[in-house]
């Protein structure tokens, strides 16, 4: 397979700590798609920054990361998220990153980890039963990740939008979230430490949970969001337990260049991060 990498995925699959896959999928996304571009946007950008990282001193170049591609364009949602799955039960316990594509991936991810909690980061609350008839459309993740991994175990934070019925569900059911004006009131080290997480963390990050001013190219954007800052002092806190990782909704179409940038980025800080605690 001839693609262009991500920057410094320079190791062979066997070596690797760390396996990166696109998901070029984007048919359940309701207002702007294009989001099935992102993963390669974003390679293209991985290649602005320097290998050492100086917050986490350490240098990617010397850490075992694979970059496998991209996954198939299927033709509906219930086969890339079963294709998802199986991609990541044949590299387990390899540390997937899986780079979208729309945010209904994680339904996936999460039927091949299944014994983890969930932190989602994400503007929307993504609670609905389904949407426009699709169960396992890209606004019901946390509902159908909530079914598979437990209710207790899933936490929201940088939450800003939800219908009348998602509110109510999620009181019925308890699914625990925090606002962007929580993460802004308390801080996100706060939250993140007195989340009760019983298992390993596998972190979510629908792009759209960060402010449109640093992150315009998304597929839903929602002013009053979270800081870049914050979603790396989430992934601080939480690297010394994280499994996997997931980064969705980037939407180059609407993009001027910096959401891929920024994504990008955060991948790269994941890597040192988590490389940086084991
Ligand atoms: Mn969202
Ligand atoms: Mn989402």
């Amino acid at each position: 397979m001839n693609f262009l990498k991500f920057a410094d995925a320079n190791s062979s699959f066997n070596d690797a700590k760390f396996v990166i896959f696109g998901v070029p999928f984007d048919l359940t996304s309701s207002f702007r798609s294009g989001s099935r571009f992102a993963p390669n946007r974003i390679r293209e950008a991985s290649y602005n920054f320097e290998t050492y990282l100086m917050e986490h001193d350490v240098d990617l170049v010397d850490i075992p990361v694979y970059d496998a591609g991209n996954l198939d364009e299927y033709g509906n949602v219930e086969e890339m998220i079963k294709n998802v799955e199986e991609k990541i039960k044949n590299f387990l316990p390899k540390f997937p990153i899986i780079v979208g594509g729309e945010h209904s991936l994680t339904i996936g991810a999460v039927k091949a980890l299944k014994d983890v909690s969930i932190v989602f980061i994400d503007a929307h609350l993504d609670f609905r039963d389904e949407y426009l008839g699709i169960k396992n459309s890209h606004a019901c993740v946390s509902r159908r990740v909530s079914e598979i991994a437990g209710i207790e175990n899933v936490f929201s934070i940088g939450v800003r939008s939800f219908s009348k019925e998602e509110k109510n569900d999620s009181e019925k059911l308890g699914l625990e979230y925090f606002s962007s004006f929580d993460v802004k009131e308390k801080g996100m080290e706060s939250i993140i430490k007195n989340l009760n997480l019983k298992k390993k963390v596998y972190l979510s990050l629908d792009i759209d949970g960060i402010d449109p001013a640093f992150a315009p190219g998304v597929g839903n954007p929602e002013p009053f969001g979270l800081s870049p800052i914050d979603v790396l002092k989430c992934i601080s806190i939480l690297s010394d337990r994280l499994v996997g990782f997931d980064i969705t909704e980037i939407c180059p179409p609407y993009d001027n260049g910096n959401t891929s940038l920024l994504g990008a980025r955060i991948i790269r800080d994941l890597i040192g991060c988590v490389s940086s605690k084991k």
